[in-house]
């Protein structure tokens, strides 16, 4: 019988399948989800626009809609197209794809999101790591001879930056932009709780792609990211889109949400709040806690760690230990911001755990 081993590729077969860890019953803390689904004054309007979409045809393939909705609420100008994808991820598998070849090379910090790496992997292309500072910004002199010596056809900057929470410093994405000799996308997937949006470099930048997500505001469930880039770029890599990659139920969704973008953005305001609430609350735990611009914290402690994770789940709340992600994030832990009740929930949980593991 023809087995896995003759056929799958052996770097495939030493992979693990990415991992969801399971939080049946737990408050759950570990994905940047929002507490907030569809506002409930939209609730009636969305079920109807349900009711009315034709499960029987194929998505508009196209998603005129939702594209012409977001580009009169972004104010884009005709030069600039937008590419949807089943999440952002799959924006990063065509970004990726777009350019694997054998010496293509892929350039990310780390530690940054682990998908730009696995993606290349997926696709045998080389992705070069470039470890951030101990304040977790760009380290420019090691930026400059990486970019010299590898030529990354594309490189990645999560801006807020997931797992650590920051922005970068400004010069220092304009530097890696202006050095860059391929694609920069700037990967805003938390731009609803971040002071800087970059949507200006495309005027300013010819290289530069803008990513974005829903899934941070509220609707991670409906798989719904996008891309901003010139039209030639735009061009090229929806060459490499499946037919119909939205669904249907996605589309009708997006195309009221996109309608209601205030509303929205008024709970990723809460989120806010309690990050300052909650950033507070912890450093009186005794935590050190990382500047955030994102909807979670990074906070470390010597106490910190996997056996925290593991108490906490005991009462109840999911967090993700990062130790062993990354030598920059011993003994840190990342804690989604969610509603004021949710934070409480956590703080107690967190408060309790860290008593027990002390006098143990
Ligand atoms: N970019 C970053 C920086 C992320 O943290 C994530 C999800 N954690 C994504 C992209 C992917 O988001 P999605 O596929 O849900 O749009």
């Amino acid at each position: 019988m023809t087995k896995p081993e003759t056929v799958i590729r052996e770097d495939i077969r030493s992979l693990r399948a990415y991992h969801v860890a399971p939080a049946d019953g737990l408050l759950k803390l570990d994905a940047m989800e929002s507490p907030y689904a569809m506002p409930e004054q939209l609730t009636d309007q969305w079920l109807r626009a349900l009711r009315d979409t034709a499960l029987n045809r194929y998505p508009d393939a196209s998603m005129a809609e939702c594209s012409s909705r977001l580009a009169k609420q972004l104010n884009l100008s005709d030069q600039y197209d937008v590419l949807w994808g089943n999440g952002s991820d799959e924006l990063i598998q065509i970004l990726i794809q777009s350019i694997a070849s054998n010496d293509a090379v892929v350039m990310s910090p780390t530690p940054s999101f682990v998908m730009y790496q696995v993606v290349s992997l997926w696709n045998r292309v080389q992705h070069v790591g470039i470890d951030l500072d101990e304040n977790f910004d760009i380290d420019i002199p090691a930026w400059r001879d990486a970019i010299a010596t590898h030529q990354p056809a594309i490189i990645f900057l999560a801006q807020p930056n997931n797992p650590t929470g920051n922005l970068f410093s400004e010069t220092a994405v304009e530097q890696i932009i202006e050095m860059a000799p391929g694609l920069v996308v700037l990967d805003e997937a938390y731009l609803a709780y971040s002071s800087r949006d970059h949507q200006s470099y495309l005027d300013r930048y010819k290289n530069v792609v803008v990513m974005r997500t829903l899934s941070k505001e509220g609707f991670a469930g409906i798989r719904l990211g996008y891309l901003i880039a010139h039209s030639s770029w735009v061009t090229e890599f929806n060459k490499l889109r499946m037919p119909y990659n939205v669904n249907s139920l996605t589309q009708t969704t997006a195309a009221l949400v996109l309608n209601h973008l205030s509303e929205i953005s008024e709970r990723a305001e809460l989120i806010v709040e309690e990050r300052g609430r909650l950033t507070k609350q912890l450093s009186q735990l005794g935590l050190i806690t990382y500047p955030s611009e994102a909807n979670f914290i990074v906070a470390k402690s010597a106490y910190l760690g996997a056996d925290v994770v593991e108490a906490m789940k005991t009462r109840g709340v999911l967090i993700k230990s990062l130790c062993g992600s990354h030598p920059l994030l011993t003994h840190c832990v990342r804690i989604t911001v969610s509603s004021k009740d949710d934070n409480d929930i956590m703080l107690e949980a967190l408060e309790a755990s860290l008593d027990a593991l002390k006098q143990n």
